[in-house]
Formats: C-alpha cells, sequence, structure tokens
C-alpha cells in the first residue's frame, strides 16, 4: 500500500494532464498483471481472519469491505480524476446529482444555509429551490459574480458559497477568485459544479475551491454512454469550527468520532472520508463499477476530446454571430469578457447557447428544424445536442425563475460535438434555410 502510494505521488508529481488522464491512479493488478484497468464485480471482499476484519471496520487499517464504500475499479477513477483537478482525494457516486445533493449534505443540516448562484443546472436548481429546503436546509440564490448579494446572503448560518464554473445554460463565468475569497472571509468551504469545464480546461481547485463536482455522465465520460458523477476534495477546509456540526460533534454510527480532529493522517480528507463513511456508506449511492469502468475510458481521450469540443463550439459561434437570422449568441470564447480570457484559456467548452427573433416559438421551430444535431436533454456527447432548456430543461422553473437564472424563452442550446466542423455547420445552414 505505502509503495503503491509513494509511486502514485510521483506520477501526480511528474506527470501533465495528458499523461494522468492515462496513468494515474493505476497500479497493474499484480496477479494477472491486466494493462487496463479491471472490472472488480464483487459485492464483497474476503478477510484474511476475524483479526483483519476488525481493523478494518475499526477503521485501524484501510481496505476493501463491502462494495458500497469501495471498489478498485472505482478507486482509479477517484484517483485519476483527483489526480487531474489537482484534489488530494475522491468520492465517485451514482449521478452528479447524487454527487451534488450528498456533498451539500455532508456539510450542511437542518438549521443552516448555503448561498448558490442561481444560474444553475436545471436539475440543480430544483433540488436545491425544493428538495434541499423541504429538509430545513435553506438556499440563499444571488445573481452569479454580484459579490454585494453573495455577501449580504450570507450570516452565521452559511455553510457554503455554491457556483457553477460556467453557468448552464446563460453560460455566465463565474469569478472563482473572488467567491473563493469570500468563502474564506467567512470561513465556509467554497464548493464549484466544474462539469462545463473538464480538468484539462480549469482546475477550480487552484482558485481556491475546496471541493470540485463533475457530472461523470458530461464531457468526462464522453460519450453519452452512462451515468455518475463525483465529488473533489482540495484537501485544504480546516474543519474544526464548531459551526460544522457534522464534523465536531461525536458521530453517533461511528463510535463518538469527531471527523474535523479524531481521523489522524487522514484529517485533510475530513470531507471525502466522511462523504464515504456517512454519504456512501449510510445512504448508499454508490457508483457501478462497470460505469465507473466506462468513465475511465472516457478519461483517457479527455484531453484530446475537450480539445475538438472546443474548437467546433467556436467555429459554430462564429458562424451563428454571422447570421441574419440570429438575433445573439453567447459563448464565452466568443464574447465571455474577461473572465472568460482568464479562467478558460485553454477553450471555453462545448455548449453555445443562442437566441431567434420570434421567442419560444421560433427557437422550437428551430430545433425541429435540425437533423444531425439530436434533440435530446443532456450535454457533452461526442455527437453534437441541441434543446430549447425554457420548455425542456429548465420547465420547471417559473418565468421569474427562467429570468434570473437567463434562460430566455428564445434560447436555444447546443452541445458541439466531434463530427466534421463543415457536417456541423451545414445542418445549422440547411436548418435556417428550412425556416
Ligand atoms: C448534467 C449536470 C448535472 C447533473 O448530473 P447527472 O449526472 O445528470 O445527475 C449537474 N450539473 C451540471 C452542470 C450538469 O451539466
Amino acid at each position: 500500500m505505502a509503495a503503491r502510494d509513494a509511486r502514485q505521488n510521483r506520477v501526480n508529481r511528474q506527470y501533465r494532464p495528458e499523461t494522468l488522464a492515462l496513468h494515474a491512479g493505476q497500479t497493474p493488478d499484480p496477479t494477472t498483471l491486466a494493462r487496463a484497468v479491471p472490472v472488480y464485480r464483487t459485492t464483497a471482499y474476503n478477510f484474511r481472519d476475524a483479526r483483519h476484519a476488525a481493523d478494518l471496520f475499526a477503521l485501524k487499517e484501510s481496505g476493501n469491505i463491502y462494495a458500497r464504500l469501495t471498489n478498485p475499479t472505482n478507486d482509479v477513477l477517484e484517483r485519476r480524476l483527483a489526480a487531474l483537478d489537482g484534489g488530494i482525494a475522491a468520492v465517485s457516486l451514482s449521478s452528479g446529482t447524487a454527487a451534488i445533493y450528498f456533498t451539500i449534505t455532508n456539510i450542511a443540516t437542518v438549521g443552516d444555509n448555503i448561498v448558490s448562484a442561481n444560474n444553475l443546472y436545471g436539475g440543480t436548481f430544483t433540488q436545491f429551490d425544493s428538495i434541499l429546503r423541504s429538509q430545513g436546509i435553506d438556499v440563499r440564490f444571488t445573481p452569479v459574480n454580484d459579490f454585494a448579494a453573495v455577501e449580504a446572503a450570507i450570516d452565521e448560518n452559511t455553510r457554503a458559497l455554491y457556483v457553477e464554473t460556467i453557468g448552464n445554460p446563460g453560460l455566465d463565468v463565474a469569478d472563482l477568485d473572488r467567491y473563493a475569497a469570500l468563502a474564506s472571509r467567512y470561513n465556509v468551504p467554497f464548493i464549484v459544479d466544474s462539469t462545463f469545464t473538464p480538468p484539462t480546461l480549469l482546475r477550480p481547485i487552484e482558485h481556491g475551491a475546496d471541493v470540485v463536482i463533475h457530472s461523470l455522465s458530461k464531457w468526462i465520460g464522453g460519450h453519452g454512454a452512462g451515468i455518475g458523477g463525483i465529488a473533489i476534495d482540495a484537501g485544504k477546509f480546516d474543519w474544526s469550527d464548531p459551526k460544522f456540526k457534522l464534523y465536531n460533534e461525536p458521530d453517533s454510527g461511528y463510535g463518538g468520532l469527531r471527523f474535523a480532529t479524531d481521523l489522524g493522517d487522514l484529517n485533510p480528507a475530513a470531507f471525502s472520508v466522511r462523504l464515504r463513511t456517512v454519504g456512501l456508506r449510510n445512504q448508499g449511492p454508490t457508483l457501478a463499477p462497470d460505469a465507473a469502468w466506462t468513465f475511465l475510458l472516457g478519461v483517457e481521450t479527455l484531453a484530446l476530446r475537450v480539445e475538438r469540443h472546443c474548437e467546433n463550439a467556436l467555429a459554430v459561434a462564429r458562424f451563428l454571430d454571422s447570421r441574419p437570422e440570429v438575433s445573439w449568441v453567447k459563448y464565452p470564447g466568443l464574447n465571455g469578457g474577461e473572465l472568460a480570457q482568464k479562467y478558460l484559456p485553454n477553450g471555453a467548452g462545448g455548449v453555445v447557447a443562442f437566441g431567434v427573433p420570434g421567442g419560444a416559438t421560433a427557437a422550437r421551430r428551430f430545433v425541429d428544424s435540425v437533423e444531425l444535431f439530436s434533440l435530446v436533454a443532456n450535454v457533452g456527447d461526442a455527437k453534437s445536442l441541441i434543446i430549447h432548456p425554457a420548455s425542456a430543461t429548465h420547465s420547471q422553473l417559473s418565468d421569474d425563475d427562467l429570468r434570473k437564472a437567463g434562460v430566455a424563452p428564445e434560447l436555444i442550446r447546443l452541445s458541439v460535438g466531434l463530427e466534421n466542423i463543415d457536417d456541423i455547420l451545414a445542418d445549422l445552414d440547411a436548418a435556417f434555410a428550412r425556416l
């Protein structure tokens, strides 16, 4: 175990992202010497003897007990993505949505609140607005990058700040450094959903994030072939302030353990240790190892794919910008201003939004006029995708919330894929001709 960790630490320090995406987190299986990561389809693991079992259960020794908590396939995925994003540990979960929910509830409890940007993925907005609130965790929405509003919303019960790197689908870039500065002034962790910006584009931990979340279902998996999520622990937040009750009050499920102070060497990873030993162990949102394996396959080509997604998306944004049938275009790489230049110098992601004159009716007609683009509620597939958010992904939001979240009725969202760019542009061109 120690030799393995030393080797992995060396890999993580020595290599650049493209190399980490292929090597970080894996030591080829010593029994079979299999080069690819094996899928460990097992529910449980043999204990060497009763003593070994007792030590594992008492957290005196680390190792596999039961696959709801750990699995060697998921372990490679977790170590690889932690290395890519510059974290010290990660926990994979059954969906991006689960990663968000179990991250928040691993920090905040009844009577607490979090302060979140309001330009969120539709499912996250609903989770925050109705589910968390119904469970006694208040969510205070503020316009992204309105730091006076953020500061006014923070009080003594605030337990986290939350943003998406590029808001969905308005595509505003969050000023991570300024959020991180506020989070640190008020001693709360800064949580960043970086799904739209995989680690070869942006590493939020370098800008002060304490927890980075990805939906693996999007660009990291990259092929629209499965659902999963991950929470990456930067390992920098000190949880010992008593206001974090979940970390400082003795945990009755673990013999009175206090996660902020009683984990010894593992204390810097208190967030991810608790997420695994309480979230996964007792609430069960585990990622299946087969899904973890498909995501590992995606990670191997992440850098290459993301580069092409960005290149194609920029070409699409420029094309739309030149069309008389288009009233406006939003792509951080085209008109995202200083924030896009600062945070996204390597590419601004694969999503482009634009509006057409004629409101929701015209937008829905356009969506029905493309052929190559698939009409689906997804982003980050290798294939090009299209949707009209106001009537689909964001249809649960009220008109007022839609306006606040930057979801105009005429907004069309494209997730630009890896097809030949000439075919992509020709499809858009033909759709305009059909209108
Ligand atoms: C898709 C998505 C999610 C939710 O992830 P699932 O894996 O679909 O549960 C959360 N945030 C963003 C930005 C997303 O695009």
